[in-house]
């Protein structure tokens, strides 16, 4: 028995998880959020009780040792001392070509992320700061770096070489990684095992849906597509991304006088379901805004679905025998009317919706396809930190059962 720390942190956040593994048991869970703003707040949650506070921090090291220090408080505490935590796992956001799966950190993974966060400079550094943070105060525990990006180092050259000129790809990496691998593979294993089969059993397209949004074709158990690419920016439209675009249409705004940090920002923050509906980015606001006639909003919604469709058209194109569809994240968990839309009129590749399965379907696994449906439909609710537990267990205890042989 151990007990496994996870921590996930980014720029503004940091998110944990205490697992009693193997059993899998959540001892406590919190957050940290608006880290370095005027006031933060911590929220604890251990048992059935919830400890929030304004809290006072200004970087994620800061963030890492309350969250420590809150796991032995007094009252709201779970644990005695701080060394009852046997290993640590973290969420790491870029693992470029190098890691196709989780590792124990040392000095080469450090100088890796470090590397690393030239494509990702967003989060590999706050990453690499909740890693250090960790090794500050407890001295000699083991971490574990799980990345977004190895699920899909299975990758083909042909479908993550851009038809761009080679040489871009050899002087700076330029090609597609993917992300959210850690939940693509989770719901891909959950896939296999509702259906019976064996994890490498199994072809299957994930549709991660929340605010950030990734679709990946899993043949065989291992990713070989997914939307996303050198940048979380492609593939659908997401809550404020704008998805795939022309890049014309990228030079067409700079000879209109925007400079390269507006683009950057119309892309990423002013764009997706946000940018066409101009009122929200939040799909529960335009359903009910939709609901009430909002054109936008409808289109917005439809622009959505649609491209979500595509994807899954492709992907059903390189998959074969499509096995199944699984839906997760927060809108591909809960938007009951989604799930629906998208999958509408897709009979020619074997898609039957069960509608009162779907509607019955909200936040808990589900197998929501017509009885005889050739491509079974599921919603799978993520568990990324489930993951990294796993992972971070596992590979500790080997090294265990190594050391001791
Ligand atoms: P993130 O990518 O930040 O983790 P989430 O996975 O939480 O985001 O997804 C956020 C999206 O999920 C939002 O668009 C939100 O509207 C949508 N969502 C969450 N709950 C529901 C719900 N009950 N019904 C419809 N959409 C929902």
């Amino acid at each position: 028995m151990m007990k496994v720390l996870v921590i996930n942190a980014g720029s503004s956040s940091v998110k944990y998880y205490l697992y009693q593994m193997p059993q899998a048991e959540v001892l406590a869970r919190g957050s940290v959020e608006r880290i370095g703003e005027q006031a933060s707040k911590l929220t604890h949650v251990f048992g059935s009780k919830t400890f929030t506070s304004d809290v006072s921090t200004s970087d994620v090291d800061e963030a890492v040792h309350l969250v420590l220090d809150t796991l032995v408080q007094g009252e709201v505490g779970v644990l005695d001392d701080i060394s009852e935590v046997g290993a640590v796992g973290h969420r790491v956001v870029h693992g470029g070509e190098e890691f196709t799966g989780s590792v124990i950190v040392d000095e080469h993974v450090i100088a890796s992320i470090e590397k690393f966060a030239d494509l990702a400079p967003l989060h590999n550094p706050p990453n690499l700061a909740g890693i250090r943070a960790i090794g500050a105060k407890l001295s000699g525990v083991t971490q574990v770096a799980c990345f977004d990006t190895a699920f899909h180092t299975t990758i083909p050259k042909v479908a993550y070489i851009y038809g761009l000129p080679y040489e871009l790809y050899e002087k700076y990496r330029i090609r597609r990684y993917g992300f959210h691998g850690i939940s693509h593979r989770y719901v891909a294993r959950r896939v296999a095992a509702l259906m019976g089969r064996g994890k490498y059993d199994v072809n299957v397209i994930t549709c991660h849906l929340g605010n950030g949004c990734s679709i990946t074709a899993v043949k065989g158990g291992r990713s070989i597509d997914t939307s996303m690419g050198f940048t979380p920016l492609e593939g659908v439209p997401m809550g404020t991304r704008s998805g795939d675009l022309d890049p014309a249409i990228l030079f067409y705004l700079a000879d209109k006088g925007h400079d390269a940090q507006s683009l950057k920002t119309l892309c990423n923050k002013q764009s997706g379901l946000l940018g066409i509906s101009g009122l929200s980015n939040d799909i529960r606001n335009l359903l009910q805004l939709s609901a009430k006639g909002n054109e936008r909003a409808t289109l917005a919604i439809d622009v959505f679905c649609y491209r979500v469709r595509k994807y899954i058209g492709a992907y059903a194109a390189v998959l074969e025998p499509l096995d199944a569809i699984a839906f997760t994240g927060g809108i591909g968990e809960n938007a009951v009317q989604l799930r629906e839309q998208i999958c509408r009129g897709m009979s020619q590749i074997g898609v039957h919706l069960d509608q009162t399965a779907n509607k019955a379907a909200a936040g808990a696994e589900a197998r929501i396809s017509a009885t005889g449906s050739p491509v079974k439909l599921f919603v799978i609710p993520t568990n990324e930190q489930l993951a990294i537990a796993k992972d971070t267990y596992e590979l500790v205890t080997q090294e265990h059962a190594v050391a001791s042989r």
